[in-house]
């Protein structure tokens, strides 16, 4: 792999990450470039690149499944959750 080659792969997972992490958690597009960035990512050896997708699939896993940040009557506040408590 050339350097461009790095810098084009650099470039395009960063983007996929900034589109997923302006994208709202119910729209089905931001999992979606949010899980392409980690292959990306994971593929080409990046791993602060991959620590940025796994965060922002994180909160986007969070935010579309977690019942006591979407105020679910009854649900309690899962246990460690690092996404409810910021
Ligand atoms: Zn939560």
């Amino acid at each position: 792999m050339n350097s461009n080659e790095l810098l084009n792969d650099h470039q395009i997972i960063t983007d996929l990450i900034g589109n997923a992490a302006h994208c709202p958690a119910e729209d089905p597009r931001a999992a979606r470039w949010a899980t392409e960035a980690l292959v990306l990512a994971s593929a080409a050896e990046l791993p602060i690149l991959i620590e940025e997708a796994e965060g922002v699939l994180g909160r986007i896993t969070h935010d579309t499944t977690c019942r006591w940040c979407n105020r679910q009557p009854g649900a309690s506040i899962p246990v460690g959750s690092f996404w409810c408590t910021h």
